[in-house]
């Protein structure tokens, strides 16, 4: 097979000069998670889903990690619309943190994505942000001039999930959405492969497959296969049953329900997604279980152990989920007893093991069963392995291939699953967040890619957790904190020692070492950079520029510790500004020789060498106030460049900030 796709080059009936199709994904490449995929043809926007993906280690503090959206926000007057899906978090999750930066005028999607997502617009507080209109199989929803898109039903792990076939000018995209071919689905609801043919037939331009399981060989075993092994444990079980799973695994936990229903145990829900999710399923008719199987957790302990299965959220061990809380022993409902029997019917995601091997340690080490991993028949996966990825590109037969949904190394598998089936190499595309797939009906290639990256958002999901402040929680957590008071008066002199106070900081230094440092770089500070950080407005007392003087003294402190110390802490300091006239406090930085003399940079020579440098100079203009006048009219660099220039670079030396010009100040230090 030379091409999957029968049809010709140009055969669309597309004039020259016509745009080009673009796709941008925003999130989903090179990660599993936040998938966010932009659609443009023209002067039409198409957005299909907008997800969210959860912070990796060394995230301090944060709690959901989005695209950058940027581009979106740019282009907002041309956004029409946007299609979801199915309702998994790397699909949906983030939708109501979006509708508060830029307009989506509609959504479509399928009936339970959308409940879920209503419920959590509700909890931002958008609802009135948007439309949400609901789909049904093979239903057919325009979205500006240019594009169509008819909802194909799919398998997957998630009830309700649609596969797109989108029509563009330029061609038809089939656009996979997270699918498995499964063909004895839990809820009766066939994958739609006719339709998939039929666009086959027709003739695909592109095809985005999902490449989550592209290093699997095989076929994705159907999610009914898990049955059976969980019945066993269950049924085994001589106390209580704690199972976990993915609230969103609708198919799972309905069968779960099931279960619990067949061995005569009443159902206990835990975790708040996981009260949700059912509670939504079950209204819906997605999730069929009477009302008497479930009793509230508080009345649970009443049942004998035979007869109680929980079911809970933790299967990722996140920390705030039900079951890591009982495994710390910090659940007030829930304790371990020795008679349980614990089933982790989910895998983790990367990234996640650790947190879920360290939590099946503690359960084990309370005493309980603990059943968990591959051998065990208890999960399988929601997303195609390579036959099924195989039987995807026969139906689909694209003339052009973009793995998508995957890490790299995914992406590359499914590349050459793709080009075992005839893609052409140069048919193919592997690309990143950002980059711009532009599609015509005769060609794929790579445009300029627009601005992509992430955004991450703290415990509250409102305030944005930008660069700077995740790389301070990163200096707080590995590096501690150093503050520091100053007590400055406004004519620039140090009316008191500095008070020093060390958090967290691994170091030889005392706190009067570092109290000694912190007052040699204030003294450095008034003495070079007070003519810049103060201004003289006519009136008495200067107008100092505080925050400045702050920042210089944190940098100098920062660069001594990183050279004396080797440590990088987050430095803050705060100065106390006293009324002029103040008498100076006597520092000891004179007193005391740098027992330690620090390698010198551009600005280490100038700044506190002393012994070939400005400083010198300068010490000796505080104590002769005839040279006061005349250093002070003399011009600045004095600090004396050649010295400096014969001595090697230090690796940690940083060079001078533009514009910092070294003037000796006399007035403060001159009283
Ligand atoms: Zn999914
Ligand atoms: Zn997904």
């Amino acid at each position: 097979m030379s091409n999957l796709n029968g049809s010709q080059p140009g055969n669309n009936g597309q004039a020259k000069g016509q745009p080009a199709l673009r796709v941008i994904p925003l999130g989903g490449l090179h990660e599993i998670g936040k998938n966010t995929c932009v659609f443009e043809y023209g002067d039409d926007l198409m957005l299909v889903d907008a997800g969210l993906a959860f912070p990796s280690d060394g995230m301090h503090g944060v709690n959901v990690v989005l695209p950058d959206t940027s581009y979106l926000r740019e282009n907002q007057k041309r956004i029409r619309g946007m299609i979801v899906t199915h309702g998994h978090e790397d699909h949906i999750g983030g939708i109501p943190h979006h509708l508060k930066n830029f307009n989506i005028p509609i959504i479509y999607g399928p009936r339970l994505a959308l409940s879920i997502l209503t419920g959590k617009m509700e909890e931002a507080g958008v609802m009135d942000r948007t439309i949400l209109q609901t789909v049904s199989p093979r239903e057919v929803v325009k979205v500006g001039q240019h594009f169509s898109v008819e909802f194909i039903r799919n398998t997957h792990s998630m009830a309700d999930s649609y596969t797109l076939a989108i029509t563009t000018p330029a061609g038809v995209i089939v656009f996979t959405g997270d699918f498995k071919f499964d063909h004895t689905p839990v809820d009766g609801e066939h994958f739609d492969i006719a339709r998939l043919a039929h666009y086959g037939e027709k003739g695909v331009l592109c095809l985005f497959s999902d490449s989550t399981n592209a290093e699997l060989p095989g076929f994705c075993p159907p999610e009914r296969s898990v049955f059976p092994h969980l019945d066993r444990h269950i049924s085994q079980a001589e106390g209580r049953v704690i199972i976990t799973t993915f609230a969103s695994s609708i198919h799972r936990v309905s069968m779960i329900l099931e279960l619990a229903l067949k061995n005569g145990r009443k159902v206990g829900l835990l975790g708040r997604s996981m009260l949700n999710v059912i509670a939504k399923a079950r209204e819906l008719g997605y999730m069929r279980a009477p009302d008497e199987l479930f009793v509230p957790i508080k009345q649970i302990r009443d049942l004998p152990d035979r007869e109680t299965l929980l079911l809970m959220t933790g299967s990722q061990g996140e920390p705030l989920a039900a079951l890591s809380r009982i495994s710390r022993g910090e659940h007030p409902q829930v304790q371990v007893k020795s008679s349980d029997t614990i089933i982790f019917s989910a895998s983790p995601i990367p990234g996640n093991t650790i947190s879920v091997v360290n939590t099946i340690d503690k359960l084990m080490m309370l005493g309980a069963k603990v059943v968990y991993g591959k051998g065990e028949g208890i999960h399988v996966s929601g997303h195609s392995f390579q036959e099924d990825h195989k039987l995807m590109l026969a139906l689909a037969r694209p003339k052009f291939f973009v793995p998508v949904h995957g890490e790299h190394r995914m992406l590359v598998a499914h590349a050459k699953t793709a080009h075992s089936m005839g893609v052409p190499a140069d048919h193919t595309l592997i690309i990143d967040n950002g980059d711009v797939v532009e599609l015509t009906p005769d060609s794929i290639r790579k445009g300029d890619p627009v601005k992509a990256g992430i955004e991450l958002l703290d415990a509250s999901r409102n305030g944005i957790v930008d660069a700077r402040v995740l790389k301070e929680r990163q200096q707080l957590a590995e590096d501690g904190v150093i503050t520091l008071l100053a007590v400055i008066t406004t004519d620039g002199v140090m009316a008191a020692p500095p008070r020093v106070n060390i958090r967290g900081v691994v170091t030889t230094a005392d706190a009067r070492k570092l109290s000694l440092w912190a007052e040699r770089e204030i003294t450095w500070v008034l003495e070079n950079r007070w003519t810049q950080l103060s201004r003289n407005t006519g009136g008495k007392a200067p107008d100092v520029d505080w925050v400045g003087v702050q920042r210089e003294v944190e940098l100098g402190l920062q660069r001594r510790l990183r050279r004396e110390l080797q440590v990088e802490p987050l430095i803050i300091c705060l100065v106390q500004p006293a009324p002029a006239g103040t008498p100076a406090y006597k520092g000891r930085a004179d007193a005391e020789p740098d027992s330690r003399p620090a390698p010198r940079g551009r600005r280490d020579g100038g700044r506190d060498g002393g012994r070939e440098g400005g400083r010198e100079i300068s010490r000796e203009i505080v104590r002769d106030p005839a040279r006061v006048a005349a250093a002070a009219a003399a011009p600045a660099p004095a600090a004396a460049p050649a010295p400096v220039a014969k001595e090697p670079t230090p690796s940690v030396a940083e060079a001078e900030p533009e514009g910092r010009i070294r003037r000796r100040r006399s007035a403060a230090v001159a009283g």
